[in-house]
């Protein structure tokens, strides 16, 4: 048995996931997509990375997060990839930084903006 925290959105039902001859047997959610949470959370998990990124020339930094969640396995080197990255402005909020960061077909993009002059 594994317990999850759903953290699809506020409420944070308490799943149960029990391994059942068919698969999962899960309960505890109170909607449909705390069972999707909970089926990929077990299976294939997956994280939204957030972080930040150098300015050039700049003291200041860029916030930045993949646009989707990324599979869990692949954050460590996503997070490598974007502590190389140095950005120059002019960048506008959900302009995208870096296409398919460490091979998960998603882009990663900013959160913050950059004034054409930085
Ligand atoms: S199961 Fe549904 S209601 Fe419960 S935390 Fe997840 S998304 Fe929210």
């Amino acid at each position: 048995m594994t317990e999850l925290t759903c953290i699809v959105c506020p409420v944070g039902c308490r799943i149960r996931v029990d391994r059942a001859e068919n698969g999962l047997k899960i309960s505890g959610n109170d909607c449909p997509r705390g069972l999707t949470y909970a089926r990929e959370e077990m299976t294939a998990p997956k994280r939204i990375l957030t972080a930040v990124v150098e300015v050039a020339g700049g003291e200041s930094m860029l916030p930045v997060k993949t646009k989707e969640a990324i599979a869990k396995a692949k954050i460590w080197l996503a997070m490598q990839e974007t502590k190389a990255i140095t950005v120059s402005g002019p960048v506008t909020v959900g302009q995208v930084i870096k296409d398919n960061v460490a091979g998960s077909g998603v882009p990663l993009v900013a959160t913050g903006m950059i004034p054409g002059d930085a």
